[in-house]
Parts: structure tokens; C-alpha cells; sequence
């Protein structure tokens, strides 16, 4: 059983008492647990639902802080009040370690991926495929079989402008989690998303379901929420701190 939780979904900087983009997944038959992404304010949701110990990696997108800044706080929970019983897997790509102050040492195992990097934690296993954003953004699948060796599939597209399509993930994931981050209005101004893009992205790639995020927090999530769900065709999940979802059971 594959779950994802968010930890935190506003874009580019916290909403009022928000927090940026962050989702632990969890196969609960194998424990193999992964954090993508660890957006500013994002920590403290971190430690309302989870344990340190529980964490196997953190999985970072590019190197834009509301993707990565808590990572910050992870880390001096780690080293100097909490504490952890095993060394802290983190992926990212090249340029995010060196912006860091704290997460460094024997208690962090970095490493470094890139378009086309494949990792693997246990029996999962990570793609990595770079999208239509800044520097290196890259987008993730994730192939996590359970115990039985039933594989769900999970696409995250981090940040991206329409100059890429979630479909280089690969056909009918059991789940997309994409960034939506304004109404069709904003279109082509920023290199991000509408809900309408993200709708009509998702269905082509067959995805069987759709998690939108990223949202920008002076605009309205319910017009988001519509033009995706008219792009997608059906029903989609908008993200909300302390939200879970089975991605499949
Ligand atoms: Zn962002
Ligand atoms: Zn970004």
C-alpha cells in the first residue's frame, strides 16, 4: 500500500500559517519510506505526523528554496535536539549540497542525480527526467512494489512550464502529483502551470489520478481546482496540509 501525505503545497513562498511543497511517501508493507521535497515551513508538519527514524531519504527537485530550505531544519534536528539512529539518505541535483549549512557530515549521505539518474531505496526505485523550469528541475517517478511484489507507480513533476509533459514519465501512473500553480490567465508568464494545463497534461499521460499543487497563495484554489477537473475529465485531488492519499492499496 503506497500513501502519500503533504506535508506542505503552496508555490514559490508560504501562504498565511503555510507551508511549501513537501510529500512523504510511505509503502507500508515494506516501511520504505522517502520525503520529496522540503519546501520553508514544511518541517514542522514533518514532525506533527512522522518520526526522524522513520525517514530513509529526502528527495530534492532543484535547488528554488521552497523546494529544499527545511531541509536545513531537518538537519539541526538531526545533529542537535532529535537525533537519528542511521545516517539520512539525500538525493538532489548538483548545486543544492552547496547552499546548505548544516547537512553535511557522517550523519547525511548525499548523492548527486541528474536527468536520466535512476536510484534505488530497497525496492524502490527512483527515475529522474529534467523539466521546462530552471537550472536542473527534475521531475520523479517512483516504482514502489509491496511485499507481494504489486508495483505502484507515482509521478511527481516538481515545478515545470508547458515545454514538458508529465507523459516522459511514462504511461498510466497510478498517480500524478502535479504543480497547478494558477488559473489559465497566467499562462506563459512564468515558466509554471495552470490548472488547466495540469488537467489536460495528466489525462494525456493516462495518469488514473491527479494530486495538483503548487499553488500561488494570493489566487483563488477553487478556480484551480474547476479548470483541472475540466482538463482532467474527472475528479482531482487539490492538495491540503495533513492531507493523505492512497495512491493504490
Ligand atoms: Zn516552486
Ligand atoms: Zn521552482
Amino acid at each position: 500500500m503506497l500513501s502519500v501525505t503533504v506535508l506542505g503545497c503552496d508555490g514559490s513562498h508560504q501562504g498565511m500559517g503555510g507551508a511549501c511543497s513537501s510529500y512523504l511517501v510511505k509503502e507500508w508493507e515494506t516501511g520504505i519510506t522517502v520525503l520529496l521535497d522540503m519546501g520553508s515551513g514544511s518541517f514542522s508538519n514533518y514532525e506533527r505526523f512522522f518520526q526522524l527514524d522513520e525517514l530513509d531519504a529526502v528527495v530534492l527537485s532543484h535547488s528554488h528554496p521552497d523546494h529544499w530550505a527545511d531541509i536545513e531544519s531537518l538537519a539541526v534536528a538531526v545533529r542537535y535536539t532529535i537525533g537519528r539512529r542511521r545516517p539520512l539518505r539525500i538525493i538532489a541535483p548538483e548545486g543544492i549540497m552547496k547552499m546548505t549549512q548544516h547537512p553535511y557530515g557522517p550523519l547525511f549521505e548525499w548523492s548527486e542525480v541528474g536527468a536520466g539518474s535512476t536510484v534505488s531505496i530497497q525496492d524502490m526505485s527512483l527515475r529522474f527526467y529534467k523539466t521546462d523550469h530552471v537550472l536542473t528541475t527534475l521531475a520523479i517517478r517512483i516504482d514502489a512494489p509491496d511485499s507481494s511484489g504489486n508495483v505502484a507507480t507515482l509521478g511527481y513533476t516538481a515545478d515545470t512550464g508547458d515545454g514538458w509533459h508529465p507523459s516522459e514519465l511514462g504511461y498510466g501512473l497510478d498517480m500524478l502529483i502535479s504543480e497547478a500553480t494558477f488559473t489559465s490567465m497566467y499562462e506563459g508568464r512564468s515558466q509554471h502551470l495552470s490548472g488547466k494545463q495540469a488537467g489536460e497534461f495528466a489525462r494525456e499521460a493516462g495518469a488514473r489520478a491527479l494530486m495538483i499543487t503548487h499553488h500561488w497563495s494570493n489566487l483563488d484554489r477553487s478556480a484551480i481546482l474547476h479548470e483541472a477537473a475540466e482538463g482532467f475529465g474527472k475528479e482531482v485531488i487539490q492538495a491540503r496540509v495533513g492531507m493523505g492519499v492512497l495512491v493504490k492499496s
